[in-house]
């Protein structure tokens, strides 16, 4: 859902949405506000049928119900619309705790005063300073600077949780790009970081990319198991993660090929990573973990590429990709480079 509405009409449906939403029991955090954003302004027929259908007879939402609606109703939002609700949601929390703080001092400074002023009159007028009227003045003002302590306490809680949660959506972005069987980068993490790496190009450099294929993996999978497979595969990722450094980035492409993109590396560095890799594959011998058994040698093949000025992405991608196509066809556990100048 994307939202149009300008600052005087959001604020307007912030002012509806706040006091439904504190009726709730969910807690108040920027779910909880896109759901009763979205309720109050109208944007979502479904979600506001099924809130209705919800909350009749004064039944009130839960934190639970309150997260599926959001999931069910509202989570095709964006990430970053979702982190600019979070933020905007921080703000007016921040702004209203602020304004409490400030409620409190002055009912803290008009209760001061008061007490004073009724010391005053108990010495002059000691009759005056006892009357009822008097004492209730008091009480009211020191019960209106309780309750806003513990509004300025209840923002300040909310407040940490929405932080809270601002961290945890920030960490699950980072785990969706990360693969789970290798701790590598995933595909869609590999994707932004070519997509970043040639929108931020200084002018003239240009990235190398590696994609590395184990042979004959079809193989090791029938002999020895998938659990001996996934074995190889986090090896063979450990192998890639200790050949780069800085900005590279090492990725787990898909099943079992792997990419290595290299920001600024020319043909002929790329090349002799590439071989040096091939060759620690080729030497390493993977045991079993039930009997110690060391195996036959797993090898990789490689194809290497660097980025021609004005390639497109999958261009760039299908020709490394070429290059490998071509290590299988020369027999395996070799590098091939891609041709430099245009074909
Ligand atoms: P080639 O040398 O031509 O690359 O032959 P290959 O056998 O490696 O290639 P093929 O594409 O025929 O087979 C790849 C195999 O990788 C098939 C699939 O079952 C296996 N594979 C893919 N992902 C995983 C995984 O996560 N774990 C395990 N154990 N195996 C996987
Ligand atoms: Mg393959
Ligand atoms: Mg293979």
């Amino acid at each position: 859902m994307e939202y149009h509405e300008s600052i005087e009409q959001s604020a307007e449906f912030l002012r509806r949405a706040l006091p439904l939403m504190s009726k709730q029991s969910a807690a108040l955090n920027p779910v909880s506000y896109a759901v009763w954003y979205e309720y109050v302004a109208g944007i979502n027929p479904a979600l506001k049928a099924r809130v209705d259908d919800l909350t009749r007879n004064d039944q009130r939402l839960d934190q639970q119900t309150t997260h599926d609606l959001f999931r069910k109703h509202i989570a095709e939002i964006d990430e970053e619309l979702a982190q600019r609700v979070s933020a905007g949601f921080q703000k007016v929390m921040a702004d209203m705790s602020q304004s409490a703080a400030a409620a409190g001092d002055q009912a803290g400074q008009f209760g001061s005063a008061l007490e004073r002023w009724s010391a005053d009159l108990d010495n002059s007028n000691p009759d005056l300073a006892a009357t009822a009227g008097m004492s209730a003045l008091l009480r009211h003002t020191q019960d209106m600077q309780r309750s806003i302590g513990t509004l300025k306490s209840s923002l300040d809680e909310s407040q940490r949780e929405i932080e809270q949660l601002r961290q945890e959506v920030s960490r699950a972005r980072q785990d969706a790009l990360i693969d789970g069987l290798t701790g590598l980068t995933n595909r869609k993490g590999f994707d932004v970081a070519l997509e970043g790496c040639l929108s931020d190009a200084e002018p003239g450099s240009r990235p190398s990319l590696l994609i590395t294929d184990i042979d004959h993996f079809k193989r090791v999978n029938d002999t020895y198991g998938h659990v001996f497979g996934d074995k190889v595969i986090r090896s063979i990722a450990q192998i890639l993660k200790h050949g780069v450094k800085g900005k590279d980035t090492a990725a787990r492409y898909g099943g079992e090929e792997f990419v290595i993109l290299l920001p600024d590396t020319p043909l002929e560095g790329a090349r002799s990573l590439a071989e040096q890799i091939r060759a620690t594959v080729e030497k390493c011998r993977i045991k079993r973990s039930d009997n110690n058994e060391a195996l036959a040698s797993i090898t990789v093949s490689v194809g290497v590429a660097r980025h021609r000025s004005g390639e497109s992405l999958s261009d760039f991608v299908a020709r490394a990709d070429g290059a490998l196509y071509a290590s299988k066809n020369r027999g395996r556990n070799c590098v091939t480079v891609a041709e430099q100048a245009p074909a």
